[in-house]
């Protein structure tokens, strides 16, 4: 890689040429004699970062785990990432089954096995009390480095159409108890390997939820993301917080707490850190909670969990963002089709894609609107997940000896969003419209260029990621 100028996280930009040799960076350094390569990328006028890290992923919720995992992880390559860290659970979607993940791990990552264009690694969240006790084979034996609990689906379902939340989980117990349990096992298991084992947060709290659903549904019902988002508010946020960093905090065990969606949600995140210094806990805010606002979107297209909030939220994120409260910016990309979307707003299934817009957006957004320097974007979108998430340094660095993950953005190129333009397999998209300036033009996957000048190239390659 010639000519190029090098995003360091925690550095800084650097002008410097780059070599990759059997899948790893082998050479960084001043006019490296190109004589001696293969393959030369002439990257004049271009910032190379470390390839994205997705830590917020969804493969297999809605369709096959092997149609996802070929055609969104092709995605994630269109937005710069080049390692895709996904959620999976027993019980409704996905599988639509329960069981041990002993048995049931193996079949993911068969499924996903040889059809993944980025790496990949698994997040787990254990739902019920048979599943807790898998967690330190899971740690020990299988590289899951990182658990879930889902706050409200003690009370609900996904879409918060029924609140048969134990046909929903299949679950024994799912419940304050059955988190506290969690924490337990995460916590032993931090403390056990030394390393950071840690439980990841959805934060939106079920009692409250089922009162501002019911007040939502008697005003007249109104089918659209603001009335969604009122049925959600961010006050629900806020106590799940509260609730999840004192469990924390009283079992010692490391949290990330998932896709703040409203400066509320921040602003509670950011007191339980003052409050509990020596509480491990990190902050993610997902692309769709910067960027969109129900003012602006029409249809339920955009309908996630939580949901899309208002345009000041959107910019109490980015100041967060830009302060240093939250630690990475995510997809939390879930394919999810028009034709499971439709116009009514409570059977509407939540979620949808992203991750082909991981780097664009924070470098149109972030770098090109508000000044986020280059290598605070890669710190955002790469390093920071990768040392939260097991992966640092093999990930998120460009460092000698690291693998040889790339990505080249040319950071004035603009392009609108389309859904063509993404190579999703999704049929519709929230962000479509939209006018981005810095895309990647060439992403590498340990040292082999995979996708240039907005197609794939080659076959997929990625491989499973123990942590
Ligand atoms: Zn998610």
């Amino acid at each position: 890689m010639k000519n190029g100028t090098l995003v360091l996280p925690y550095v800084g930009e650097v002008r410097a040429d780059l070599a990759t040799r059997d899948g790893r960076i082998a050479a960084i350094g001043e006019d490296l004699p190109p004589g001696e390569a293969d393959e030369v990328l002439d990257a004049a006028g271009r910032l190379v970062f470390p390839g994205g890290v997705d830590a917020h992923y969804h493969l297999g919720i809605y369709r096959p785990l092997e149609v996802d995992a070929t055609e969104e992880t092709r995605s994630s390559l269109v937005g710069g990432a080049t390692t895709v860290l996904s959620y999976f659970r027993t019980g409704q979607h996905y599988l639509n089954k329960t069981g041990a993940y002993e048995d049931i791990l193996p079949e993911v990552l068969d499924a996903v096995s040889g059809r993944s264009w980025t790496d990949f690694g698994f997040h787990l969240a254990p739902m019920d009390t048979r599943q807790v006790g898998e967690v330190p084979a899971l740690v020990d034996r299988h590289g899951i480095s990182s658990f879930k609990y889902y706050m409200f689906y003690k009370g609900f379902n996904l879409s918060a159409d029924s609140r048969d939340a134990k046909a929903f989980t299949m679950s024994d117990e799912y419940d304050l108890g059955h988190l506290y349990q969690i924490m337990e096992a995460v916590s032993a298991a931090a403390r056990d390997t030394g390393r950071r084992i840690s439980l990841s947060l959805h934060c939106e709290q079920a009692e409250l939820m089922r009162l501002f659903i019911e007040r939502v549904r008697a005003a007249g019902d109104p089918q659209t993301l603001k009335a969604y988002s009122d049925a959600r508010p961010p006050l629900t946020e806020r106590v799940a917080i509260g609730e999840a960093t004192t469990l924390a905090a009283a079992t010692a065990c490391p949290i990330n707490l998932l896709h703040l969606s409203s400066g509320e949600a921040l602003a509670a995140a950011t007191e339980a850190r003052l409050a509990r210094p020596d509480l491990d806990l990190r902050t993610e805010v997902t692309l769709h909670h910067l960027c969109l606002n129900y003012d602006e979107l029409s249809g339920l297209g955009a309908k996630v969990n939580p949901p899309i909030r208002s345009a000041a939220d959107s910019e109490a994120l980015w100041a967060g963002v830009l302060s240093g409260k939250v630690d990475w910016v995510a997809s939390d990309h879930a394919c999810c089709l028009e034709e499971h979307k439709g116009d009514e707003l409570w059977p509407a299934l939540p979620g949808f894609g992203g991750t082909g817009l991981l780097y664009p957006v924070l470098l149109s957004e972030g770098m090109h609107k508000r000044g986020l320097a280059p290598h605070r974007v890669a710190e955002l979108v790469s390093a920071n997940p990768a040392r939260a998430y097991g992966l640092w340094p093999r990930k998120g660095s460009l460092l000698v000896g690291q693998d040889a993950d790339l990505t080249v953005v040319d950071p004035d190129l603009e392009q609108e969003v389309t859904t063509d333009l993404l190579l999703s397999g999704q049929d519709h998209c929230p962000f479509a419209g939209r006018k981005v300036r810095g895309w990647p033009v060439a992403t590498v996957l340990r040292g082999r260029v995979v996708f240039r000048d907005g197609a794939v190239v080659g076959e997929p390659s990625g491989t499973f990621l123990p942590r």
